[in-house]
């Protein structure tokens, strides 16, 4: 009898079979050297995760104290230090009245507990018929099933929809291919939030539990920060049908766009916020949700507690890295950084690629940047997918000693393709020069011109 088929090379399963990764073995500040001793400038931290760079002391030295201390309690037997700490600073920074923290140990986690957050408050407040999730079209929210669910990107949906929950999806703010010739920002942001108001109205008022978008989107369209406006509008309408918003801050927040959170941009504030990525910058795997008092009391006093908790709530050793990472940024006046680096990456960006014929856009926030490629400026067409542009432009930036991460919204019905940038809070001059050099290179490469 023939033996399983093998057909990938290892036995890890994280990859597609033919893909040949290279092996990192270090990281130095804002680089990571992989086996063969080359040096990749990191511009992207990953997926906007790196943001003290590889090889800060503070979490490394947090690391090393609590796991010889004690590295892990069950939070079902204990609380810790680490935990009671880091709450107590998110809490204290977080502004509006989000003064409860709830650990995970990443985003999707985080995104299912703020959804599971919000329909136990529902419950709790006699409102069991709210169930209903409304999100946003070409949205990332995770991987895990209910965090899918609330994603509109349809190519990671598409393979698992018999399995996702019933989420209805409105328009995302993303300006460059949706705002209309005529249209001011404010209008078109007015315009999109209004969205949101007749989606309730379609569904009924009382049956909707709550909206979820990212403040700055992030992993599906790269980079777009919402017109002012937008999310105040957005911000009235849920309290007008008393539908929870929840901003899915994953990824641009923890200083990424220069405020800790990006919603302090905007002049409001969410019921629920999801963090992971930057909050532990990498070094352990943490996430988190902050939750308005409002919905932490209509629980205790409901039925007692949040019925809800994994093994790795509030690790010990993930919480103290955390706050090590969180308490660096604010002691090295880091985000003062991510505003002065930004500006030069946004400068330089322009410079460079402004009157580029395949750079449609170039938008962002902070340190928080991607490009939209097309193949067509007066147009704004598309590549065709078959030319995976996105994907090419990561491999050879790897060839160049770059990390940049590829991405890519759906328009028209075909994939698009932009390039993320989200280097660490750490970066100097010197390091956006380099970033801009080698992705002009990288570019020219792929795009021949
Ligand atoms: N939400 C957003 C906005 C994200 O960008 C991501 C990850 N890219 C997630 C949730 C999921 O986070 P994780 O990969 O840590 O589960």
């Amino acid at each position: 009898m023939a033996g399983p088929k093998r057909n990938i090379d290892t036995s890890v399963f994280h990859r597609a079979p033919k893909t040949k990764l290279r092996t990192a073995v270090k990281g130095d500040g804002p680089y990571i050297l992989d086996d063969a001793g080359n040096r990749y400038i990191d511009a992207s931290g990953g997926a906007a995760v790196s943001c003290l760079g590889h090889s800060h002391p503070a979490p490394i030295r947090a690391i090393q104290e609590q796991a010889t201390t004690l590295a892990f309690a069950h939070t079902g037997f204990f609380t810790s230090n680490a935990l009671e700490n880091l709450a107590s600073f998110l809490t204290s920074e977080a502004p509006g009245n989000l003064t409860r923290a709830y650990f995970t140990s990443g985003g999707s986690e985080s995104v299912e507990t703020a959804l599971k957050l919000a329909r136990q408050y529902c419950v709790e407040t006699g409102q069991a018929q709210r169930s209903r999730i409304i999100a946003r079209r070409q949205s990332y929210h995770g991987n895990t099933l209910g965090a899918l669910s609330a994603g509109g990107n349809l190519w990671r949906r598409a393979a698992y929809e018999p399995l996702l929950i019933g989420v209805t999806h409105v328009a995302p703010c993303y300006p460059y291919r949706d705002r209309g010739a005529h249209e001011t920002e404010a209008d078109y942001g007015l315009r999109i939030a209004d969205e949101l108001e007749a989606e309730i109205l379609r569904l009924g008022p009382e049956t909707v539990m709550c909206f979820i978008a990212e403040t700055v989107a992030g992993a599906t369209l790269g980079c777009v920060p919402p017109v002012p406006g937008y999310l105040k509008r957005i911000r009235d309408i849920c309290d007008k049908y008393g539908v929870l918003l929840i901003l899915d801050e994953v990824m641009c927040g923890m200083g990424r766009t220069g405020t800790l959170f990006a919603y302090e941009q905007e002049g409001i504030a969410p019921d629920l916020v999801t963090i992971a990525k930057g909050l532990g910058a990498g070094y352990q795997p943490v996430g988190a949700v902050l939750a308005s008092e409002r919905i932490y009391e209509a629980i205790v006093e409901g039925s007692g507690f949040f019925q809800h908790g994994h093994t790795y709530t509030g690790h010990v050793t993930a919480c103290a890295a955390a706050l090590a990472v969180q308490e660096a940024i604010r002691d090295e006046n880091l985000l003062d950084n991510v505003k002065r680096a930004g500006s030069w990456l946004a400068e330089g960006l322009n410079m460079t690629f402004g009157a580029h014929p395949h750079v449609g856009d170039i938008r962002g926030r902070g340190l928080f940047w991607a490009l939209e490629f097309v193949a067509d400026r007066a147009t704004k067409a598309p590549f065709d997918p078959d030319k995976k542009i996105a994907a090419r432009l990561k491999a050879t930036a790897l060839d160049h000693g770059l990390i940049c991460y590829p991405m890519g919204g759906i328009i028209d019905g075909r994939q698009g393709d932009h390039v993320m940038l989200a280097p660490p809070f750490i970066v100097d001059d010197g390091h956006i020069a380099e970033i801009i050099g080698k992705l002009e290179a990288t570019i020219k490469e792929v795009l021949k011109g």
